[in-house]
């Protein structure tokens, strides 16, 4: 889902979706489900079950602990049900946008769940309303709702597939209707979607982190550009094929770098090896000066995997030089610029005993706007740090995401604007290295890697992007 802002190239978005279909306790399964996507996003949540062929609806903003209390759940009965969580930094923030959007209409009850972003939303949102759809959100997930209450001929496979032929961008979605499930992938593949099986009952989810959470079974990934259905209506796991891109696959690699969560394994690989292997190389293309160090440290959580891998590789001691607070809410770290750098000490601190005097390498997963790091830097030096490493485990980012990562504007961010050597002063490091684009997709072990950009979708680093994206930013119809 994405909020558009007219006049603006605002992207937020950021999402986690989860489905259960066959177990009569589908609403907690989908919690604990939502629980472990809560990376996904922490600004609201939601799940829409069926019971007696009538939707039962909660959403709320907030974290899925206080979300979804027992009380709540016992309003969620039914053995079907999909949830979602969704995240946004900026722009319309309000229940209305929270996500799934649910109907009971006279062709049935509707509901969707979708992570990713359409880059033909307002194409699509202006011809529905002219048909006479009335949209209830700024979000562009809900035109999935309208296009589905359109096509109501065939099954939940026939219907999905002619909403696919008119959707343009990223999308993992999720569908229920009365009697069933579908999930389905965009071509290119960009955002996760895994199917598992817990008993009898279907589960899909965004990352395999939470069908370990409920004790699923991974099953297999929902294939770029398929669809699958479960339904009452036949026994097992139905699925079509949409018809292949002209680009392929590419599916994000920013959900290795960063955003999906290392105990998942994402299109087909382990988060967590993936992270340590771009550590290996970054430490292969990017050694300290003179290949001296004293101690490697991550910035946690996200730079853990490579700084393991970055020590590992050129055999230096690693260790905790930073901890993180995680009670720190989102409430705190407002994205206006000023609280941004408040919000960094409440999230980080620096041991001194660890880093005073010390050489040391700190390894972060990707630089935004580099505030982050700029204070992170201080609080080393302030501790008493003799050296400052920075070192990057992907390429810079130098251009904004329009499918489903969250990501400012190119004027703030620093490496679009900036060389390395002055993003290095920025920062007030000794020294300032990423890996290279070569490097992430060796890492990767991408068997096109002789044309990265084939598997996987690198756009936020080369802006090469999959879909031409100028309509998404251009004239948007909500806030
Ligand atoms: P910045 O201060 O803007 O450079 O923030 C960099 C930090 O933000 C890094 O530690 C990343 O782990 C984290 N980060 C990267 N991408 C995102 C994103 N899309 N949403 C939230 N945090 C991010």
């Amino acid at each position: 889902m994405n909020d558009v802002f007219i006049g603006d190239d605002h992207f937020h978005d950021q999402c986690g979706v989860f489905g259960v279909f066959g177990d009569e306790e589908a609403a907690k399964l989908t919690t604990l489900g939502l629980h472990a996507l809560q990376h996904r996003g922490q600004e609201s949540a939601g799940i829409v079950t069926v019971h007696d062929g009538r939707l039962r609806t909660h959403r709320a903003m907030g974290l899925v602990g206080e979300a979804f209390t027992g009380e709540v759940l016992d309003r969620l009965p039914g053995a079907q049900a999909i949830g979602h969580v969704r995240y946004s930094t900026a722009g319309e923030s309000s229940l209305r946008n929270c996500q799934p959007f649910a109907v009971d209409y006279a062709g049935g009850c509707l509901a969707v769940a979708h992570n990713g972003n359409l880059v033909n939303a307002i194409a699509l949102t202006e011809s529905l309303e002219a048909r006479g759809s009335l949209f209830q959100s700024t979000s562009d997930s809900e035109v999935f709702l309208h296009l589905m209450a359109h096509h109501r001929e065939g099954d939940l496979l026939d219907r999905l597939a002619q909403v696919s032929a008119q959707a343009v961008g990223a999308f993992s979605v999720l569908v229920m209707t009365g009697n069933g499930i579908a999930a389905m992938r965009d071509p290119l593949g960009l955002r996760p979607l895994s199917i598992g099986r817990r008993g009898a009952a279907w589960v899909f989810s965004s990352e395999t982190c939470a069908l370990d959470l409920i004790g699923a079974e991974y099953v297999r990934d929902v294939a770029p550009g398929e669809i699958v259905a479960v339904s009452s209506d036949w026994e097992g796991l139905r699925s079509r094929r949409m018809a292949p891109g002209p680009h392929g696959v590419r599916q994000c690699v920013f959900e290795h770098v960063y955003f999906a969560r290392p105990d998942s394994v994402v299109f087909g690989r382990s988060v967590y090896a993936t992270r340590k292997a771009f550590g290996r190389i970054l430490a292969q293309e990017q050694p300290p000066p003179h290949g001296h160090a004293d101690l490697v440290i991550p910035v946690p959580d996200s730079g853990v995997g490579a700084a393991i891998g970055y020590a590992q590789e050129l055999g230096l001691p690693y260790e905790m030089g930073l901890i993180r607070s995680h009670y720190v809410g989102r409430t705190f770290i407002e994205p206006t610029q000023s609280i941004r750098h408040f919000g960094v000490k409440l999230k980080l601190a620096a041991i001194g005993a660890e880093i005073a005097g010390k050489r040391v390498v700190v390894v972060d997963d990707s630089l935004v706007r580099g505030t982050t790091s700029k204070k992170i830097i201080a609080l080393l030096r302030h501790k008493g740090a003799a050296e400052v490493h920075v070192r990057i485990s992907c390429p810079p980012t130098t251009n904004p995401c329009y499918f489903g990562i969250d990501t400012p504007t190119r004027a703030e961010l620093i490496a679009a604007n900036q060389s390395v050597e002055s993003i290095r002063q920025f920062l007030g490091a000794d020294s300032l290295g990423y890996l290279s684009a070569d490097g992430l997709h060796r890492a990767l072990e991408d068997a096109s890697a002789a044309s990265p950009d084939r598997r996987y979708c690198n756009a936020c680093f080369t802006g090469n992007y999959p879909l031409p994206v100028e309509s998404a930013g251009a004239s948007n119809r909500c806030a």
